[in-house]
């Protein structure tokens, strides 16, 4: 079966021009291929909150990493739910961006409404990557 690359970037537009609460689900399926390259299912809804859009989003990947004993790539499946905001950039000023630190990882939307999922994937991604990844805990490792 030909997998479809992941389709990140959503138009919340119509989202917006509701009132403050409405919500959309998304279905979310699609290889993904940055510093990990594997396949990423799940849900995800937008929330209209008064600052920008509340992202929840429930999501199973299954990344392909290299067994540090044996070196063969194996799959290795991660979970995570993640809840963020995004705001709209004209809302963050850039001082402010750069003078607080944990405003620093701030998720954005765009001036053409345009909301990047995939950034969220690559961090919550990395942060559920084992440090040693083995194929199997009982590895043998290179003959
Ligand atoms: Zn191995």
């Amino acid at each position: 079966m030909e997998k479809e690359p992941l389709r990140a970037l959503i138009n919340v537009a119509q989202l917006l021009k509701e009132p403050v609460g409405s919500s959309q689900s998304y279905d979310i399926s699609g290889m993904i291929d940055e510093e990990v390259e594997g396949f990423i299912e799940g849900k995800a809804k937008l929330i209209h909150i008064s600052q920008g859009v509340l992202v929840q989003c429930k999501l199973t990947t299954e990344v392909k990493l290299i067994c540090s004993r044996c070196l063969d790539t194996f799959l290795f499946p991660i979970s995570f739910t993640a809840e963020e905001a995004f705001l709209p950039v004209s809302d963050v000023p850039d001082d402010l961006a750069l003078s607080s630190p944990e405003q620093s990882e701030e998720f954005t939307i765009d001036n053409k409404n345009i909301l990047d999922l995939s950034e969220l994937i690559r961090q919550y991604t990395l942060l559920n990557l084992p440090m040693k990844p083995l194929c199997r805990h009982d590895c043998p490792g290179v003959n």
